[in-house]
């Protein structure tokens, strides 16, 4: 099932022309109604009307979270707060948080994007879907709400916590799909797993995942516990919240609305726009957005991008699940490595558990790669051959997927966790 045919199917250069046009309108809109903008553009002695082609944008200055925060609440609104209707604000969890505002239109963009992402999902209007993502100033509850209702399904805002009751409605309000963070998702599992109910007895058979990264192992291990059909989704609050990409049945990347933002992928280390299908960060130029348009944001994640077709029928490009951010790049011997490879390794591993501690250091010159992990109770008392089974198979792992050394160090279950706040995950000591 395809929401909108016209714009998720639309040929290439039709979709090329119908950006530029838009990019244009932004731009103007952004250079005469944002102050930060039009100093910007004017620094760069760069005019909006100079721009012919798509290719231009690479000419424009990138715009970074902190540029967001420094303009803290309202400076980069391009309208005045009596044309803005809703008010969502990212977490803030470093430093001040970023606030983003939403017109009529934008309201209205927004549930059409977040329908798509959903019908590709697999979600119609017979379905009876779950959110547990939080009512508040996060973007993905309320984005994926009006989604679902545009859709017709029958949606229950169960917002996040009380598991125990999440799962007493999934049964009896008879709940096909859930909407939920990977993690959250698993803990469902866990849950009935412990509570000594089979889920196959559940109405439960699709999930739609966003919030965090879900690598693939992640993925089958949902599917396989909850019996469903999972699909991610990919969201930046900044821009607009979840409707940005989302998988389709084929699981083969997530289809980005481009009639609605326009994709790069720069390094993130010189800035300079990379070839179609290299990796790097992406970056997202508005194009609907009227209360907060955002020209070439850094998103931080790190990701590909393939513009063939896809088998579903959508021309969308597709951009590959996110691999990471690229404030966490640890490199090491010049490899980049992610956490979150580490984490899809450690999830293909029998008897760890995906806690993990990841030490750099530098001996003599050389980088060097210690990785901690936490194994199951059961396995820890276990014969000292197992435990040596174990540690190589994840060295080897590290080898043949990241292309690093690392010596492995299995460690008692729950030690890597601190007594207060979050675990550190990597120590860089170089
Ligand atoms: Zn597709």
């Amino acid at each position: 099932m395809i929401w909108d045919r016209r714009y998720e199917c639309m040929e290439r250069e039709e979709m090329a022309q119908l950006q530029l046009e838009r990019l244009q309108s932004t731009l103007n809109r952004v250079y005469r109604n944002v102050s930060f903008y039009k100093k910007r553009f004017d620094g760069l002695k760069i005019l909006p009307d100079e721009i012919q082609s798509l290719k231009d944008l690479e000419g424009f200055p990138l715009t970074a979270k902190e540029d967001l925060r420094q303009s803290y609440p309202y400076g980069m609104f391009a309208l005045p707060l009596r044309d803005v209707v809703r008010i969502h604000s990212s977490s803030g969890v470093t430093g001040k948080p970023t606030v983003t505002g939403y017109t009529r239109n934008d309201l209205h963009h927004w549930s059409q994007l977040t329908a798509r992402v959903l019908t590709a999902g697999g979600i119609t209007k017979d379905d009876v879907v779950q959110i547990t993502f939080k009512y508040g100033l996060f973007t993905g509850a309320f984005g994926l709400h009006h989604g679902a209702e545009l859709i017709g399904a029958s949606v229950i805002p169960m917002s996040t916590g009380n598991t125990a009751k999440q799962v007493l409605i999934m049964q009896d309000y008879k709940t096909t799909a859930l909407v939920s963070t990977p993690s959250y998702a698993l803990l469902l599992a866990r849950y009935m797993e412990a509570e000594g109910m089979d889920p196959k007895n559940l109405s439960l058979k699709l999930g739609l995942f966003g919030g965090e990264p879900c690598p693939e192992p992640m993925r089958r291990e949902i599917e396989e516990r909850l019996f469903i059909r999972a699909t991610d989704n990919y969201g930046v609050s900044e821009v607009m919240g979840p409707g940005v990409a989302g998988e389709c049945e084929r699981k083969n990347g997530l289809h980005l609305n481009e009639d609605h933002f326009i994709p790069e992928i720069i390094d993130p280390q010189t800035l300079k726009v990379l070839p179609p299908g290299a990796e790097g960060e992406l970056v997202l130029t508005t194009l609907s957005r009227e209360a907060f348009p955002l020209v070439r944001y850094r998103t931080r994640d790190i990701t590909s991008l393939d513009f063939s077709p896809c088998s579903c029928g959508r021309t969308l490009a597709r951009m590959k699940k996110v691999l990471g951010r690229s404030d966490d790049i640890i490199i090491v011997k010049g490899v980049n490595v992610f956490p979150s490879q580490v984490e899809s390794i450690l999830m293909e591993v029998e008897g760890v558990e995906p806690r993990y501690q990841i030490i750099v250091d530098r001996v003599e010159g050389v980088d060097t790669l210690e990785v901690r992990v936490e194994v199951h109770e059961r396995v820890f008392s276990d014969e000292i051959k197992n435990l040596q089974n174990i540690s190589s198979k994840i060295e080897r792992k590290f080898r043949e997927i990241i292309g690093v050394t690392a010596k492995v160090k299995l460690v008692a279950p729950e030690s890597l966790q601190p007594r207060e706040g979050k675990a550190q995950k990597v120590v860089d000591r170089r």
